[in-house]
């Protein structure tokens, strides 16, 4: 089986709905399992109305209503039959999501965001599988959350490996495409989870994990893996070939195109990775497999913005010591803030994170009861793999650098613009 990705940015409107099909028709459909996104910047839209719902805001129904106008525009440039019976199945989604909102009494934030947000891909998934048949290609719609079971770790949960093999091991092998959800699971009681943001991709390596399968296409608005993201540089090259740990390198450090928990699973059963085009699907885009990385190393650049510098130094001119650090590294894992880049020095300890979770401030106040904090807000973090002098310049070019690391292969530098 091979499986595909197709990102919210490919299902952005009916026209990207109907590329689907037309790759489909390209590279063949037999024994293909579609993972879909939610279309678009649905997924933020839905934010806004868990943060509406929990805010109390008058401007929530406003909020679903676009998130509904947004669907049914595409449901009638696709379909133009008000009558075809997606429009029912799509109708029944949102009552259903409609309803939760008006009965939810959980005051967990978490586990009210996952049951929102899911409607994302639960619906996504139904317009895309109705359209692939009504042009002919016969599908079948599954719900992910028969299948990927998780803990209750709303909002990044994490995979009940057996459990989810068992249940994807059930999906009879029959000449099909199927169609489902990237990103959603769910818990031992049925509730919905989801495993972070943007981890479609993820769902595809576990369902090529369980599956065993041929491989995995993740098809995209650019024409593989490239060397930096075309949005912040010039001159961005294709890598035509890479090794699965360039990969979890270039992810770690995070580079948009694959979601860093992607490659792990296909690694451990050597399941090639293709990142392709979906403007040009018969070219062949980025592979990454087995093996050596088979090209000259190109400097590869990746920019993290919106990132939090955080330094402590004792109050005492005591020294940082392996227990401080151990400390400091359990409170950053508590309170789910990624560390990205460490440095220490005797006295002081710096850190670059992201505060994804809304937790920094939190952390920075238990913090201080044992150490002098500072941090920088809205720092950047460009990581440059395989780095030369030139490529250094290019980063460090006319910004302040408030913090700069080179190893071997890779030199990062915090910077504030
Ligand atoms: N729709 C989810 C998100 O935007 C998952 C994904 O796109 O991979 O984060
Ligand atoms: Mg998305």
């Amino acid at each position: 089986m091979r499986i595909f990705k197709f990102g919210g940015a490919s299902v952005k409107d009916a026209s990207g709905v109907k590329n689907v099909f037309d790759v489909l028709q390209k590279v063949g459909y037999e024994d293909v399992l579609l993972i879909v996104s939610a279309m678009g910047k649905t997924t933020n839209a839905l934010e806004v109305v868990i943060k509406n719902y929990f805010d109390k805001s008058p401007d929530l129904n406003a909020s679903i209503q676009e998130v509904k106008k947004y669907h049914y525009q595409i449901l009638l440039d696709l379909f133009e039959d008000e009558d075809h019976e997606v429009f029912l199945d799509v109708d029944s989604h949102f009552a259903d999501f409609e309803y939760f909102v008006r009965s939810n009494k959980s005051p967990n934030y978490n586990f009210v965001y996952d049951q929102i947000v899911s409607y994302g891909e639960i619906i996504s998934t139904t317009i895309l599988s109705h359209y692939m048949n009504f042009r002919g290609i016969s599908s079948q719609w599954l719900d992910v959350r028969n299948y990927i079971k998780t803990d209750n770790t709303y909002r990044d949960a994490n995979v009940d490996w057996d459990i989810t093999q068992k249940n994807i091991s059930k999906i009879s092998k029959k000449k099909s495409l199927f169609v489902t959800q990237g990103f959603v699971g769910s818990d031992e009681n049925g509730f919905t989870t989801t495993l972070g943001r943007e981890g479609s991709d993820y769902t595809g390596a576990i369902f090529a994990y369980c599956l065993n399968a041929e491989s995995v296409t993740i098809w995209k608005d650019v024409p593989g893996v490239m060397n930096a993201d075309p949005r912040y540089f010039e001159n961005a090259t294709l890598l035509n070939q890479i090794s699965y740990r360039e990969a979890i390198e270039l992810a770690f450090y995070g580079a948009s195109v694959i979601h860093p928990k992607t490659l792990q699973p296909l690694q451990r059963k050597e399941i090639p990775l293709y990142v392709k085009s979906f403007v040009n699907p018969l070219l062949p885009g980025t592979s990454v497999s087995k093996g050596e990385d088979l090209e000259p190393k190109l400097p590869c650049f990746i920019v993290k913005k919106n990132q939090l510098l955080l330094s402590l130094s004792s109050i005492d001119f005591s020294f940082i010591m392996e227990e401080n650090i151990s400390e400091i590294f359990a409170l950053l894992h508590q309170h789910k803030l990624k560390v990205s880049l460490i440095q220490n020095s005797a006295i002081s300890f710096s850190v670059c994170v992201e505060d994804k979770f809304g937790t920094f401030k939190e952390l920075v106040k238990i913090l201080s009861k044992k150490f002098k904090v500072s941090y920088n807000e809205n720092v950047s973090l460009y990581t440059v793999r395989h780095f030369d002098e030139k490529a250094m310049k290019t980063v460090e070019k006319s910004k302040t650098v408030l913090l700069r690391q080179m190893s071997r292969e890779t030199l990062q530098v915090v910077t504030k613009e």
